[in-house]
């Protein structure tokens, strides 16, 4: 088989060591009614790990055709439980799967993985977990708790949406080549959500206006709300307006985008 040549532009760093893949499926919690979606198969560690796990069917969409040859063959392999899709992930709803709900499980190409998580929130209906591997960092901004430097609307989004988790961390050797950062796998699971499309929309907005000036108070960024007698509503509704916005918990930043709800839709 023809020697395979990493392209950095698609994010290949591939896993070489098993204990992790082996690690990060059995955090999936596997079992023989699951439909797993996987991305970015790239030599395929992952793919055979998945399929060796009690799983009823297994898609892994990738989109550098060097792969094509090496997984081929795995579907008369495993007849019925692997499909390879040939795509980019990122022009690929999930809703093309004829199935009810899947578990993600991948080791996310880095450069495309947030916008890839941001896009699967708003596909939450299909999604029964996400297991991932990502840059630290972009564990550590969607796990960040209030007052950490990692807290910003990243956070806030995926937790509003998900119980998140960062799992375990993963240094570059266990990945052929190496990457410059540590990596982490992070675990998302859908939450039973209690606030409207609009609700949400709002706090999005609210949340990115307040985080473009994270060192500023919030007496200060809010200013551009155009809200009358700011200050005395926001202490009348138990905020503190010299807060900065990763003071805030989520709960409180709900309360905020309720208040402010004609302002920031
Ligand atoms: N899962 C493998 C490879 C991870 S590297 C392993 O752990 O060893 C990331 C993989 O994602 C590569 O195979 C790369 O070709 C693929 N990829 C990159 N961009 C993609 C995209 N937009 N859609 C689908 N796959 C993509």
């Amino acid at each position: 088989m023809s020697r395979i040549i990493p392209k950095k532009k698609l994010g290949q760093h591939f896993l070489q060591d098993q204990d992790v893949v082996d690690r990060t499926v059995a955090a999936a919690n596997l079992s023989s009614s699951d439909v797993v979606l996987e991305i970015g198969p790239g030599p395929g560690i992952l793919t055979k790990t998945l399929l060796k796990s009690p799983i009823k069917k297994l898609y892994s969409l990738e989109i550098d055709p060097q792969f094509f040859s090496r997984l081929k063959p795995l579907e008369s392999e495993y007849p019925d439980r692997f499909q390879l899709i040939m795509s980019d992930a990122l022009q690929f709803p999930l809703s093309k799967l004829d199935e009810p709900k899947i578990k993600i499980i991948a080791n996310l190409p880095y450069n495309i993985g947030t916008t890839l998580i941001i896009r699967w929130l708003g596909e939450l209906n299909k999604i029964t977990s996400m297991t991932l591997m990502v840059q630290k960092e972009v564990a550590e901004r969607i796990a960040g708790a209030p007052s950490t430097k990692s807290y910003g609307s990243l956070s806030i989004l995926c937790q509003i949406k998900c119980e998140v988790q960062k799992l375990f961390d993963v240094p570059p050797q266990a990945f052929n080549p190496p990457p410059q950062v540590m990596s982490s796998v992070l675990q998302l699971v859908p939450k039973d959500q209690t606030l409207s499309d609009e609700e949400l929309t709002n706090l999005e907005n609210l949340t990115q206006l307040v985080f473009q000036q994270r060192r500023k108070m919030i007496r200060v960024s809010l200013k551009q709300l155009n809200i009358e007698n700011l200050e005395s509503l926001l202490e009348k509704n138990g905020f503190n307006p010299m807060d900065r916005p990763e003071d805030l918990s989520i709960e409180q930043f709900v309360r905020l985008s309720r208040l402010f709800e004609k302002s920031v839709s």
